[in-house]
């Protein structure tokens, strides 16, 4: 009955930790579950309240503008000169989204042809892989290891491939290894692309998510990117919206028009009274962020401190809402182990790709006394938890 792209999708490799889950929710374990990235904290009332007000609005009872409302875009474009001093022409730089999910899915259908590649990072968000995959295309692996503080070696790669490939897929601060890059690197990245004339497809939706002093860049802040790379960006993340589903991508005026074109056909924009609401959000004071990045750096505190007492290989995330933990064996299994004897549920690092094995990710999207009930189970187990 279904198409090859649906059969060759990658196993499900969640299902069996959701299927332990589940039958441990059924036994009456008190389940704490650290494996979704999805903030608890709810959307600050500001911007519920603009969504109040613009819901009542007409105007927003019709079909929405393609591209998003001009206003909406503008405020993007805004936020992005006050956030990362890059100017951008709201007109033709700027494309509303569904989510950036939604963009990220989508784009390739606007550059890839049948037989063509595209450079992905593994481990990395599924998303990239299985659009490249979507419109026919092949992903080729970058693999991202400890050893290159998961940053993708582009020396290594090889020109054949590169010189071949239309797109390279990026995400820092990144998911799911918590790795921030440097300025170097994505000006070596840059032009890279330029070099093997690829399209630069950065996501970036925890550019907020920063602590201890440490801020993130778009990568329009590098000389040379506007002629070859669009950034992803999202309201998810940064202001608790996850379920509202808005986000833009930014950058290359003909990439982005590309990316438009296939929208179009597809969808017809998001609410107006999402925009209407985003726009709020995207005009917030910093105060309202820092706020939120305040709870989330005391969580990374106290899980970060938990899991190095007890012996896990792992680096203090001072971006995004992940920690990403070395255990040195089958993630699978591991995440198995954790749920059966402590009621904790982790995500398998493999699930984001073969180099994502042998980690686990936790995340801190769950309330702080949830975590640290989490920490109190872990600490009981004591020194004995990651198998070497
Ligand atoms: C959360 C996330 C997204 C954003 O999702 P939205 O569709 O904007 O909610 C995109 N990329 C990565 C890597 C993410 O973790």
């Amino acid at each position: 009955m279904y198409a090859d792209r649906i059969k060759y999708l990658p196993p499900y490799l969640f299902a069996a930790i959701d299927r332990a889950k589940q039958d441990a929710l059924a036994k009456g374990v008190d389940v704490i579950d650290l494996s979704v990235g999805d903030p608890d904290l709810p959307t600050p009332s500001h911007i519920v309240e603009a969504m109040r007000e613009a819901v009542r609005n007409p105007e927003n009872h019709q079909y929405p503008s393609y591209a998003g409302k001009l206003s909406f875009r503008t405020a993007v474009a805004n936020w992005y000169s006050r956030t990362f001093g890059v100017k951008l022409d709201p007109e033709n730089e700027v494309l509303a989204l569904i989510g950036s999910k939604e963009g990220i899915a989508h784009a390739p259908l606007g550059f890839i042809n049948p037989g063509d590649t595209a450079l992905v990072p593994d481990p990395a968000y599924p998303v990239y892989r299985t659009a490249v995959s979507f419109a026919g295309g092949t992903p080729v692996i970058m693999p991202l290891t400890r050893e290159n503080r998961f940053l993708p070696d582009l020396e290594a790669i090889d020109p054949g491939v590169a010189a071949k490939a239309k797109i390279i897929f990026l995400n820092y601060p990144n998911n799911p290894t918590a790795a921030s890059a440097t300025k170097a690197f994505f000006q070596e990245l840059v032009d890279f692309a330029h070099d093997h004339d690829l399209i630069v497809m950065h996501d970036n939706p925890y550019s907020e998510m920063c602590y201890g002093g440490q801020r993130s860049m778009s990568i329009l802040e590098i000389e040379g990117a506007r002629d070859v790379a669009v950034e992803f960006h999202s309201l998810s993340k940064t202001y608790n919206m996850t379920g509202w589903r808005v986000g833009a991508v930014v950058g290359n005026a003909e990439i982005v028009a590309g990316i438009g074109k296939i929208k179009s056909n597809v969808d017809s924009g998001n609410f107006g009274a999402v925009q209407d609401a985003g726009i709020t959000a995207l005009k917030s004071s910093k105060k309202i962020v820092e706020d939120i990045c305040q709870v989330y750096q005391h969580r990374i505190e106290l899980l970060y401190n938990c899991l190095s007492g007890i012996g896990f290989e792992l680096e203090k995330p001072r971006a995004t809402l992940y920690l990403w933990a070395w255990v040195g064996g089958d993630s699978v299994v591991f995440c198995q182990r954790l749920l059966e004897e402590m009621g904790i549920v982790a995500t398998p690092g493999v699930g984001f790709g073969q180099y994502g094995e042998g980690y686990i990710r936790f995340s801190i999207t769950q309330p702080t006394e949830r975590i640290e009930l989490a920490v109190e189970r872990l600490e009981k187990m004591g020194k004995v938890m990651p198998m070497q």
